[in-house]
């Protein structure tokens, strides 16, 4: 489950400070995929970000499968970054590592066995569908097969939670739909709680059972993905509602 109670998040540049989020609630259940939908620049990346602490909130509680994020000091943070999947646009794989090694990297670093690591990696690259692609580079692979990579990377530690920021954005749709599949996937058979950041409505009916609509920093909608459709609510939300009509 993730809680934010109060969240916002200033940046400055010189004598100008803008709010990018802006006394920001949400509550994410457990095994619940979660859309979080917006137009560019409404701080979509800021806020997930924010949920481990990429970039430093001003205000605000964040707490993530019973873990209060934002008590916690640099090495306590460390941790439970472990529990925090993140995926990507841009895949951010390992260019110079073959897709064995970036799967086996994050459990590297949290210190397990080589035997235990060979055993882990080959169960996820299964689950991910890329049992046969381990020795390959990421260079090798197509979009889709880095996005399963980045998903495979980003499970190996039996996260929490998975946060994904516009990873299907750079898929072409079937590419994307087999992404969004998996995902879903991935969520029953782990009862995995999925955060899913996008500005694609297709994505959000797909996969998601909730949602918030994010405007300008603020939450101005949020409920299930049927009410987004039949009664939106915010101007955001009945423009992108429009856009398909
Ligand atoms: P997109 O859909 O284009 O990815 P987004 O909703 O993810 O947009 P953010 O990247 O969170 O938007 O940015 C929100 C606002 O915060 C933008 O106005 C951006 O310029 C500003 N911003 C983001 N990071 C910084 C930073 N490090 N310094 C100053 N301003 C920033
Ligand atoms: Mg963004």
């Amino acid at each position: 489950m993730i809680v934010v109670n109060n969240l916002t998040k200033t940046f400055r540049n010189g004598q100008l400070t803008t709010t990018v989020l802006d006394r920001i609630h949400l509550r994410v259940e457990k095994g619940d995929i979660f859309g979080i939908i917006g137009f560019s620049g409404a701080g979509k990346s800021t806020l997930i970000r924010c949920l481990n602490r990429l970039e430093e909130p001003d205000t605000g509680r964040i707490e993530i499968g019973g873990s209060v994020i934002t008590d916690l000091n640099e090495r306590e943070l460390r941790l439970a970054r472990r529990k925090i999947g993140m995926i990507f646009q841009q895949f951010n794989l390992l260019d110079a590592k073959t897709v064995y090694q970036n799967v086996a990297f994050p459990l590297e670093v949290a210190g397990h066995s080589k035997a235990f690591i060979r055993e882990r990696v080959r169960e996820i690259l299964d689950l991910v569908q890329l049992g046969d692609k381990g020795d390959m580079h990421p260079s090798q692979l197509s979009g889709g097969q880095k996005q399963r990579v980045g998903i495979a990377r980003a499970l190996a530690n039996e996260p929490d939670v998975l946060l994904s920021d516009e990873a299907t954005s750079a898929l072409d749709p079937q590419t994307t739909y087999s992404i969004l599949e998996l995902l879903k996937d991935i969520n029953r058979q782990l009862n995995l709680t999925i955060v899913l950041i996008t500005h694609e409505l297709d994505v959000l009916q797909h996969v998601c059972r909730h949602m918030a609509v994010l405007e300008s920093g603020r939450i101005v909608e949020t409920g299930t993905v049927d009410k987004f459709f039949l009664q939106p609510e915010s101007d955001t939300a009945r423009r992108f509602v429009s856009i398909i009509d």
